[in-house]
């Protein structure tokens, strides 16, 4: 039997790091774990609990809930998409954590170390046995150093906004929803997670030394996969 990895995919917002991360664990019987979904589904948690006015993070309770263990995240598999979905305290939130008011407000509470601490143990914890795909901003940098496969994605940042434009298009269901959407408020959005991203104090988004780069500006979808495939392929050999 093929040795299983780690295979560790990070990168900036919206780059479409999921979905060559998703498509490559699906080919090679790998789980996949998006763990920008985790960060997403602790934000929605604090906003559903009053914690994150437009004030700010109400820092101590959240403090509080996390340590009381009040914020359990989950995946399960969906096998109509094909993905798995998210869930949290044991409710499905797959599209409330992709709307903007969660990603207007993830990457503060992506900085918060007590939050990280928590989400790095669990997603370590996921991939004990290997055979995991991962992908995120740290997973090659601090949740697994030692990840045998290490990519870090990246794109201009209008190619992300307008990829991202064209996704939640996709996905509003009436002409209201539609109209709402604004590339300028995505753009400002993705720009102003990369920073955050960047600049935190824990775990910045950095790319690993080892890891190889990939700026796909200029690729389609399936280039881009068979770049991974091939990438995963080269090193399962060695
Ligand atoms: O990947 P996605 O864009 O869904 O991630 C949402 C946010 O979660 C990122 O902008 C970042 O602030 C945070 N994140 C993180 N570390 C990870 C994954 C995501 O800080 N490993």
């Amino acid at each position: 039997m093929e040795k299983k990895i780690i295979i560790a995919i990070d990168g900036h917002s919206s780059c479409g790091k999921s979905t060559m991360a998703k498509q490559l664990a699906k080919q090679i019987g790998y789980v996949y774990v998006d763990t920008g979904a985790m960060y997403r589904a602790v934000t929605l948690f604090a906003m559903q609990n009053g914690m994150y006015p437009d004030e700010g993070i109400r820092e101590e309770e959240l403090k509080t809930a996390v340590s009381n263990g009040e914020i359990q995240i989950s995946f399960k598999f969906n096998a109509e998409t094909g993905r798995p979905d998210t869930y949290l305290n044991g409710v499905r939130v797959e599209e409330e954590i992709r709307n903007m008011a969660v990603s207007s407000r993830v990457s503060p509470i992506a900085a918060l170390p007590f939050v990280r601490s928590l989400l790095t143990e669990q997603q370590q914890a996921m991939g004990e046995k290997k055979g995991i795909v991962m992908d995120g901003r740290d997973i090659g940098t601090a949740v697994f150093p030692n990840a045998e496969l290490k990519i870090f994605v990246t794109a201009s940042a209008k190619v992300r906004a307008q990829r991202r434009y064209d996704e939640l298009m996709n996905k509003a269901k009436t002409e209201e929803e539609k109209a709402a959407l604004n590339y300028e408020e995505i753009l400002k959005n993705v720009e102003e997670r990369d920073y955050i991203d960047s600049h935190r104090e824990t775990a910045p988004l950095r790319k690993a030394e080892d890891a190889i780069i990939l700026d796909n500006s200029e690729m389609t979808i399936e280039e881009q996969n068979s770049w991974l495939l091939e990438k995963y392929q080269e090193k399962i050999k060695e």
